[in-house]
């Protein structure tokens, strides 16, 4: 799939950009998504986000995403992501950044904090095109979860369906619906 690189104009690589630095993007996302000069960015980061990037390595393991909570907040966003994907005309890191946006809309609405950060979500995306994971349909609700590749369809059970035990009360990511998957509206929101 073609990348911000090959086909934006340098114009349209600085929006990208500086639309990324306002979403909290990591510096790493940026110099992998467009051809702007490192100390370019780093110029427009400082410039737009009013402060200097965090130094340290990308998150490289997919472990995070298969976490309770935030198993869910990336299957959500996940989802939104395909949709897009599937319907919109759209450059692959757009299609990123809106997947991204409409996250952070569907999060707010139901009144959570967002825990995938856009840093994340881009990984996420990586980690889906390169088949370290995947996502796999809910056999109790047929939501489709972000899940490893070889997870067994049949036996598999999402953490809307059959939260951890340590989930209890609270103000829980549990309560999350994922749109766009008709059946997962039976999973009441708990204030
Ligand atoms: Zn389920």
């Amino acid at each position: 799939m073609a990348r911000c690189k090959s086909i934006l104009t340098e114009a349209r690589q600085i929006e990208c950009a500086i639309t990324l630095i306002k979403l909290g993007a990591r510096l790493q996302v940026l110099e992998s998504e467009t051809d702007l000069s490192y100390e370019r960015l780093l110029r427009l980061y400082k410039e737009v986000a009013g402060h200097s990037p965090s130094k340290g390595q990308l998150p490289f393991s997919t472990d995070w995403f298969m976490t309770w909570q935030p198993n869910i907040h990336a299957s959500l966003f996940l989802n939104t992501h395909e949709y897009l994907n599937k319907v919109a005309e759209l450059d692959e890191i757009d299609t990123i950044i809106k997947a991204y946006q409409l996250y952070l809309e569907q999060i707010g609405s139901q009144g959570l904090e967002p825990l995938l950060s856009v840093t994340r979500a881009w990984r996420l995306v990586k980690f889906v095109d390169n088949g370290m994971l995947t996502m796999t349909c809910c056999r109790k609700c047929g939501g489709h979860f972000v899940t490893h590749p070889h997870e067994i369809a049949r036996n598999y059970v999402c953490g809307l369906c059959e939260p951890p035990a340590r989930a209890g009360k609270g103000k829980a990511a549990g309560s999350l619906q994922l749109p766009a998957q008709p059946r997962a509206a039976a999973h009441p929101v708990h204030a």
